[in-house]
């Protein structure tokens, strides 16, 4: 029996989904694991008193652009404590795990095989010179890609997909974990490409995250056809697919798109999806579907467009397509829903029976005319904005489904944003046995909150941390104490498929 611990947290109500446990109860932690729940005679180096708030499993984001210090900072005062970049991913996924750990990390981190990259690598004809030129953030570099040439949207030669095909698995060999589609951005790919990737994905159990072809902006198509065209390669392959975002990619057709997804998964196909609790979405401006020729035949305004620089909504069709001009990785923010904030709409989206909640984060970005600011500063310094969903995803969705709107039960979304997402990724990887709960052996990744003094942070700029996480520790290891954001503490690690 354990006589001492590194770290004892008493008082703490703990909420931990996978296990059914909602009790009030001491967690003592050695060498960064679960080392023993409810045991009371226990010496400790340190001890949390947790009385009158809420312990449990740290959050798990499989959709996170923000792969840099100050993202996981923010996503830190989130609850998050393993964060991964899926949708996009990365490729070489070898560089962006060597940019992660020479910098250090905060929260546990992780990267698919990025679809989008690689087919840039293969029909661009990209050499070592060109990646290594390339932005280390993955969505940065998507920028660069695309404002660069526009061949990576090609359909592909039966020789270009097979090479495709193997530096994807390229990419699975050196450290991937599930394969990022951003299909709605390179749409011009062949269906036939999607069912190879999808084969990929079911011979090495691999989840692909994709972003649907067919989104709610195409004039005369809806995105149940996305939807289908996923279904119908999981079907085909037996892959696990991911669909991204379902409360943006769905948004024209949620109710059919619901019954679509709920009846096929009775079925068995191996099919889920995510949300984030807000009704607008962000992107770089630059992409396919928001050419305002596409906007205007589908019948949406221009100013559902907001570049995040300005703030200012876009006041014609001439002024997106300059700005799509100017510079098309410029991020943007785009309007789904009449109330893009609390419409009861939304608030039926986001009860989707068993989807879990992702943020997809985006990285900070300055605000016009600001030039140079230093975001490794803590506080953030003024003139940044980003989507709030990078601030505020997982709390928001405590605070406003359960807390303020009472839609969803506490421990529904405790678990659509814990166990949910670890669930999703054990097959491929072991290590996510241990994530995800905080049953006896599991990681020390765990937050303690207060759900009254919750405070999401909503605002575009400027961006501020969401308050109410009072600890969150990551691997044993403190990032938050007592409210405040420990800037020294990068003890996150990359997740890996190889990982004991
Ligand atoms: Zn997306």
């Amino acid at each position: 029996m354990t006589t001492t611990c590194d770290i004892l947290i008493t008082g703490g109500r703990l909420i931990d989904p996978q296990h059914s446990t909602d009790e009030i109860t001491t967690i003592a932690i050695s060498q960064g694991r679960i080392a023993s729940l409810g045991e009371q005679s226990l010496e400790a180096d340190r001890v949390i008193d947790a009385s009158g708030k809420i312990i449990a499993p740290g959050f798990i984001d499989v959709h996170s652009h923000a792969q840099n210090i100050p993202g996981h900072r923010l996503q830190a005062f989130d609850g998050v404590t393993t964060t991964f970049e899926m949708e996009a991913g990365a490729s070489p996924v070898a560089s962006a795990l060597e940019w992660a750990a020479s910098e250090g990390r905060p929260l546990n981190y992780g990267f698919s095989a990025g679809w989008l990259h690689t087919r840039a690598r293969v029909l661009e004809n990209y050499d070592d010179d060109a990646l290594a030129a390339l932005p280390d953030l993955p969505l940065d570099s998507m920028g660069v890609i695309s404002a660069q040439g526009s061949l990576w949207n090609a359909p592909a030669t039966a020789e270009q997909r097979e090479e495709i095909i193997r530096l994807l698995e390229e990419q699975l060999d050196a450290g991937a974990i599930g394969i990022g589609v951003l299909l709605g951005y390179a749409a011009e790919a062949e269906p036939a490409e999607l069912m190879a990737v999808a084969e990929l994905g079911a011979r090495r159990n691999m989840p692909l995250f994709v972003h649907t072809r067919i989104g709610p902006m195409l004039p005369g198509k809806t995105p149940l056809e996305g939807i289908e065209e996923l279904l119908e390669a999981s079907l085909a392959t037996g892959a696990h697919i991911h669909m991204c975002h379902f409360n943006s990619s769905a948004s024209s057709h949620p109710r059919e798109a619901r019954e679509k997804i709920l009846a096929a998964q009775a079925e068995g196909v191996r099919f889920t999806t995510e949300l984030y609790p807000y009704g607008f979405s962000s992107t770089v401006i630059g992409a396919g579907f928001l050419d305002p020729e596409i906007l205007e035949a589908a019948g949406r305004p221009p100013g559902i467009i907001t570049p995040v620089a300005t703030g200012q909504p876009a006041e014609s069709y001439a002024e997106i397509a300059r700005l799509r001009q100017e510079d098309p990785s410029q991020l943007c923010l785009i309007r789904y829903y009449q109330d893009p904030w609390d419409g009861a709409d939304l608030a039926e989206v986001m009860s989707l029976p068993g989807a879990l909640f992702a943020s997809d984060a985006m990285p900070l970005k300055p605000l016009q005319g600001q030039g140079e600011v230093d975001i490794m500063q803590w506080p953030l310094p003024e003139g940044v904005s980003a989507h709030p969903r990078s601030t505020a995803c997982f709390t928001r969705a405590l605070a406003w489904l359960h807390r303020d709107r009472g839609l969803l039960e506490l421990s529904d979304v405790i678990a659509r944003s814990t166990v949910m997402p670890a669930q999703l990724l054990r097959g491929a990887i072991p290590a996510m046995e241990r994530k995800g709960h905080l049953g006896l052996g599991a990681d020390a990744d765990l937050v303690i909150f207060d759900l009254e003094a919750l405070q999401p942070n909503t605002s575009i700029s400027p961006v501020e941390a969401s308050r109410g996480v009072e600890h969150l520790l990551v691997g044993g290891t403190p990032v938050i104490s007592d409210g405040e954001l420990l800037t020294g503490a990068l003890p996150g690690g990359a997740v890996l498929p190889s990982n004991p």
